[in-house]
């Protein structure tokens, strides 16, 4: 449930109320929105009588969440949340372009790419080093070594780090280099994955299961949430439809739909949605005109010679072009929403 609290509430008020939540054996959620203090309660709510917290001063009003998430979803906060990476802001109007290879290969490869990235205007720099590969006779990563590199890319071009974690064991190395943790679509329900980096302070980017529901989805975001993490980044990057001309089906649909029931960004990775590098420009502009507050692709100094996504890896002249047509896009989209449309 919620507890919203007037408009005038003092802190004290609000302090004794987050009292009575703990000493009720439930975790409390701040939410600061821009007129009202909202705080979640969290925890089994058959044990919870909306009257006890109703009586409270300074309590304008308690209401259930009915949906079985609760921190993630708009009820709880209203404004579009904005993670921010640095110096980087991704949500409510601002967007993002995440772009590096699929696997950080070797020192050239990953400062080269972090130079194109830079060059053309890309936000963060993406890479991974713990690799999930299908196969176990594939290229795995290069683990710590690539996290090393991807840090001197970081120290060259000044971009922050987006980088994949598969393992608990793994989440305190990965936090220690990167920027923002990716948990990938393999791991979107491994639940003590999620819980581990719901205790750090660092934003991670949930990618959507390849066959998870838009429920499920969210629910994954909350057991981050629910630890403490907000800075949370959705991300749409396909899923398995009975299509076989692509990869997989990019879901543009989720988009508005996240957008209404949630106030975490989401992005989308039209890389691994499609599997075709010339399928990357069209999807990536279509999923900023639907609301995508951005885009990852993979993009490698010389894509034909990646280890790992060949085939759906751009060129550093694709990613200029790209980087033009989101750009002019955008000048549009302002101009759609200046005329009131
Ligand atoms: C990746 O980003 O390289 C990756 C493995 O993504 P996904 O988990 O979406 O397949
Ligand atoms: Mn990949």
């Amino acid at each position: 449930m919620i507890i919203i609290m007037e408009t005038n509430s003092t802190h004290e008020q609000i302090e004794n109320v987050i009292e009575s939540v703990k000493k009720l054996g439930f975790r409390p959620h701040l939410s600061y929105g821009e007129e009202k203090t909202i705080i979640g309660v969290i925890g089994d709510e058959r044990q919870i009588t909306d009257s006890y917290f109703k009586s409270l001063p300074g309590v304008e009003n308690v209401i259930p969440i009915l949906k079985p998430y609760k921190l993630v979803s708009r009820d709880f906060k209203k404004e579009s949340t904005i993670v921010k990476v640095e110096n980087v802001l991704i949500g409510n109007g601002h967007r993002v372009v995440i772009a590096g290879p699929c696997s950080v290969e070797n020192e050239e490869q990953i400062i080269k790419s972090a130079q194109i990235a830079k060059k053309y205007g890309a936000n963060l720099l993406r890479g991974g080093a713990y690799k999930p590969r299908t196969s176990p006779y594939t290229f795995q990563g290069l683990g710590i070594e690539g996290l090393k590199l991807l840090q001197q890319a970081k120290k060259v071009t000044g971009l922050p780090i987006v980088t994949e974690v598969m393992e608990v064991s793994e989440v305190e190395i990965v936090a220690e280099y990167a920027d923002v943790l990716q948990i990938g679509t393999r791991n979107m329900q491994n639940f003590r994955l999620l819980q581990a980096v719901g205790r750090i302070n660092k934003p991670v980017l949930l990618k959507r299961g390849m066959s998870a529901t838009l429920q499920e989805f969210l629910m994954s975001a909350e057991y981050i949430l629910s630890e403490g993490n907000y800075n949370v980044i959705l991300c749409e990057r396909g899923i398995r439809t009975f299509v076989d001309y692509t990869r997989n089906t990019l879901d543009l649909n989720i988009i508005p739909a996240v957008k209404k029931l949630s106030h975490l960004p989401i992005i989308v990775d039209p890389s691994h949605g499609t599997g075709k590098r010339d399928f990357v420009i069209p999807l990536s502009l279509a999923a900023i005109a639907a609301g995508a507050d951005g885009v990852i692709v993979e993009m490698h100094p010389d894509p034909n010679k990646s280890i790992s996504d060949a085939d759906q890896t751009i060129s550093p002249e694709q990613f200029a072009d790209l980087m033009k047509k989101i750009n002019a896009l955008e000048s549009l989209i302002k101009t759609w929403s200046q005329n009131g449309r």
